[in-house]
Formats: structure tokens, C-alpha cells, sequence
């Protein structure tokens, strides 16, 4: 909340605690050459599209940032994929505003006072009850599973990674699947190899959080494909594997981290019953990015292989210090408590157009 220039929101009006604040780098090459090279746009063209380009909530907010977004508590970082120096960055400021009768009318002030020429700042509304439709969708994948049967593990797996991937052919992939291992190689996605499935370590972490979920209700803590797992030791193994610090979850308490862990689960994929109906936030999303050339350009950018570098983890978000959008912690963490809350992503691109101008003056002169 510091206000030492004027380009710092002043965001003092709000109650403490309600506002988290995220910080993302984008290299402004890697950016242009995504269009230019992958995409093979003109110049001229890949300006006006990027100027456009307003990165998902979850590349605004996650750690684990991939090409062209980065993270750096660096004063003169490099890009990590391709080493441009400090003059290529653009940073995405995103602040997220926890709704509600403390904070609704602060944020009204607060929003009607902002600029609104050439969307310098954008504000995406996150869907109120992703919670409730996490848990919804949980127990209608539990109504259809035969958890006599230890197949059920591999089906969960399966139906998981259709939200996490919906493109993929996941049929198809799990035709001959017989086991699901986590991979120590790879640092993100899947690996097919003969009939095992090798998943990296948050894929995985995802799968056995997911497991535990739908069978807790069937047994004392949840099966997993790590055996009958307590909360607690799903939480430890979860530590371990690294999904708990990819995911900027700090914290020690097991109901703090439960409550945490099931926002993030909520929040990152689309669990809605009826694959067509998107969210309200995803439209609001797809109208400010830039359409297809976005959605191709994420594809080039993500599909780099297993061998890429993944976000600094050395480099702790501000979030992770800072968020504060859970609730205080609830006594019975095995109950989750599935409340509404909407939250109110306002996405700072100031910086972002500037830098896009400069760079391309000296881009295209
Ligand atoms: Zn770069």
C-alpha cells in the first residue's frame, strides 16, 4: 500500500486483509517473437494484438508462470527464456478484492475513480461459487464411481484431467493405462509410457488431492493412489512433492492449508457440470483477450516440453506473504465449507502498454 509515486493505487481504503496484490513480468520479446516468428503476424500487426493481450487470471496470479510471463524479485532481471534484459519486461499488477458489505462500497468509490481511456485497467469478476461447484461436481464423480473396485483411481485421474486439459483425448490416452506415477523428470503435464501414465508433481499432487476429496466420505480419510491418506498426511505428501510451494501456499496450520488448497483447486479449473456453459468470468475473460492469435500464441508457449525452466522458485510472490483471502481457519478442516465469495480481479496494464509502445519503436525502427 505504499504510495510513493503516483502510479501506485492507493488502496488504503480498504479494510485490511481484504486486498491481495500480484505481480507478474512479461517479456515484451518473448512476446513479440511469439507473434511474429510462431505466429508469423507482421509487425505492425503483432503490435496491435499484443497491445490487446491481457494475460488469464491464472497467468496473473500463479507461480508457476510460463513463456512469455516470469517472476523475479530481482532489481535487474533477466528473461528466463530468453534473456532479455530489464527494458523487454512489462509487469501485470492484479489486485484481488475480496467482495462483500466491508469492502463493496470502497471498491465502488475506489473503481469509479480509475482512468478508463485505452483499458489501462481492467476488471474481471471471478465467479461467486467456484467452491460450490467444485464440491458439485465432486459428488457427482463420487455418485459414479465403484470404490470396491481400485480401478476408480485411474477413472478419478481420468475425469480430473479432463478439467485440468479438456482438449486432450484422455479416452485415448487411458486405453492402455494401467498405473498413474508421479514423474520425477518431467515439470509439468503428462507423459504416456507403455501402460503407465507419469504425471509431473502438481499434476499429481492435483490427482491424489482430487482422490482424497471424493472418497473421504467413504472411509476414514481418503484413498488415494498413496494408499488411505488422513488429512494430515495428505497435506505432508503434498509438501513434499512440492505442490503446496508451487501453489504459494505457506502456510502450516492443517485447516488453513486445506481451506487454502480447495480455493486454488476451485479457482484454477472449470468444474462446471455443463462443459458448454462457461463461467461468467471466463466471457468476461475471452472478450478482453485477443481472440484466436492469444489462444494459439499460449499453445506455442506451453508446449516448449518437460525440460523447460519453470517459474523462479526462489523468488517468493508478494502473494504468498500476503494473501489474505481465507477465512480464519475452521475447526473441522475435513468439512469444507463451501461459501460464496466473489472476488474482483482489477488487472493494472499501465505499464504494460508503455513498455509494448517502447519496445516496438525500437523494434520496428
Ligand atoms: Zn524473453
Amino acid at each position: 500500500m505504499a504510495t510513493t509515486t503516483k502510479r501506485e493505487l492507493d488502496l488504503s481504503g480498504f479494510p485490511s486483509g481484504t486486498v491481495t496484490e500480484y505481480t507478474t513480468l512479461v517479456c515484451l520479446a518473448c512476446i513479440f517473437d511469439i507473434f511474429t516468428k510462431q505466429l508469423g503476424l507482421a509487425p505492425r500487426t503483432a503490435f496491435t494484438e499484443i497491445k490487446r493481450h491481457t494475460p488469464t487470471l491464472e497467468e496473473l496470479t500463479s507461480r508457476s508462470a510460463m513463456r512469455p510471463y516470469f517472476d523475479s524479485e530481482e532489481k535487474h532481471p533477466h528473461c528466463p527464456y530468453c534473456g532479455a534484459a530489464k527494458r523487454w519486461h512489462a509487469r501485470f499488477n492484479t489486485y484481488v478484492i475480496e467482495g462483500g458489505k466491508t469492502t463493496d462500497a470502497s471498491r465502488r468509490a475506489f473503481l469509479k475513480k480509475l482512468p478508463t481511456a485505452s483499458d489501462q485497467f481492467l476488471i474481471v469478476e471471478k465467479k461467486s461459487d467456484s467452491r460450490t461447484v467444485l464440491f458439485e461436481w465432486l459428488d457427482t464423480l463420487g455418485l459414479n464411481l465403484d470404490f470396491a473396485d481400485e480401478q476408480w483411481l485411474l477413472e478419478a485421474t481420468r475425469k480430473y484431467l479432463e478439467r485440468r486439459e479438456p482438449k486432450t483425448n484422455w479416452e485415448e490416452v487411458f486405453a492402455d493405462v494401467r498405473a498413474v506415477r508421479r514423474s520425477n523428470r518431467l515439470t509439468e503435464g503428462w507423459e504416456l509410457d507403455g501402460g503407465r501414465l507419469f504425471l509431473a508433481p502438481n499434476v499429481y499432487g492435483e490427482a491424489i488431492l482430487i482422490q482424497y476429496l471424493v472418497s473421504r466420505a467413504q472411509a476414514h480419510g481418503g484413498l488415494t493412489l498413496e494408499g488411505r491418506l488422513t488429512l494430515m498426511e495428505l497435506i505432508r505428501r503434498l509438501r513434499y512433492i512440492g505442490y503446496l510451494d508451487q501453489i504459494g501456499i505457506s502456510e502450516r496450520e492443517p485447516g488453513e492449508v486445506f481451506e487454502k488448497l480447495i480455493d486454488h483447486l476451485a479457482a484454477t479449473h472449470d468444474w462446471s457440470s455443463v462443459r458448454t456453459s462457461t463461467s461468467r468470468s471466463s466471457d468476461q475473460l475471452s472478450k478482453v483477450r485477443t481472440g484466436s492469435s492469444n489462444k494459439q500464441a499460449n499453445k506455442v508457449s506451453t508446449g516448449s516440453g518437460s525440460d523447460r525452466v519453470t517459474g523462479s522458485k526462489k523468488s517468493a510472490k508478494k502473494a504468498s506473504k500476503k494473501s489474505s483471502i481465507s477465512k480464519t481457519s475452521q475447526p473441522e478442516p475435513d468439512k469444507a465449507i463451501t461459501e460464496p465469495v466473489k472476488l474482483h480481479y482489477l488487472i493494472d496494464r499501465r505499464d504494460f502498454l508503455e513498455k509494448v509502445k517502447s519496445v516496438y519503436a525500437s523494434y520496428a525502427g
